[in-house]
């Protein structure tokens, strides 16, 4: 969503005009960023301006975390690290439980200080919890004051616990499949009827490649025109300047 329709609160200048070009299409909205609750992603897009999406259609990785660890175990103990979102969301199906938690569950945002680590660490070395990770992204782009701004991403957060414990984390995020899987779901469509629209070459295109959807870069975000594709990494099926480009690209049907 980041980098693709909007950067931070400001609006992509043509994607209100690309959302309005696919809104026969079934589509949903996939964000590694956990911080907001899907129903203040629509809140935010239609503050911008954008016809409100249903809220089925966001899937955050917070949500999605929430969602998964109540598939492995319904009622979960869980203690979080993370911003509000991610409480909330793992609030709705599980138990937060300092002492004897299941799941030691790491969210991009703010709330990591000292004794929340110490507590997941202790909890991981002596209780055999999970460490779960909402995403693995290492930075994420924001502004500040105006300008381009560097934030430590859910990768950069979990990284102390890693070195810690000793643990490699469970990732939700992308580029890992379950969030485009959820996607497919509430789309009751395929991954190869389906066409992955982002921003960043690691994460958004690599993710969507591996799991067998058709992908579009738009060089609107992490990645800008002229920069040279890593050739390490799948390439997109269609790389465009921006989500006009794209438009030409595609047959909307
Ligand atoms: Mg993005």
């Amino acid at each position: 969503m980041d980098g693709v329709l909007y950067h931070g609160d400001s609006p992509i200048a043509d994607a209100f005009s690309f959302i309005e070009s696919i809104s026969d299409i079934p589509h949903c909205f996939i964000t590694n960023n956990p911080i907001k609750l899907p129903e203040q992603v629509v809140e935010k897009m239609t503050s911008m301006g954008f016809a409100a999406p249903v809220i089925e259609q966001i899937i955050t990785s917070g949500e999605a975390t929430a969602l998964w660890l109540n598939q492995q175990n319904p009622n979960f103990r869980y203690f979080a690290i993370g911003a509000e979102g991610l409480h909330k969301s793992l609030q709705k199906y599980g138990n937060e439980d300092v002492e004897n938690a299941d799941y030691v569950v790491f969210g991009e945002g703010a709330g990591i200080d000292y004794e929340s680590l110490s507590i997941a660490i202790n909890l991981i070395i002596k209780k055999q919890a999970r460490l779960i990770s909402t995403n693995p992204d290492n930075t994420v782009d924001a502004t500040r004051s105006g300008q381009h701004w560097v934030l430590p991403g859910g990768g950069a957060l979990v990284a102390p616990i890693v070195v810690a414990t000793g643990v490699t984390p469970i990732t939700i995020g992308k580029p890992f499949p379950l969030l485009y899987e959820m996607a497919f779901n509430r789309m009751k469509l395929e991954a190869h009827n389906c066409l992955m629209i982002g921003d960043r070459p690691d994460t958004d295109i690599q993710g969507a490649a591996d799991i067998g959807m058709r992908t579009a870069l738009v060089r609107t975000g992490r990645f800008l025109s002229g920069e040279i594709y890593p050739d390490n990494l799948h390439q997109p099926d269609i790389d465009a300047n921006s989500l006009s480009e794209l438009l030409k690209n595609i047959e909307l049907e």
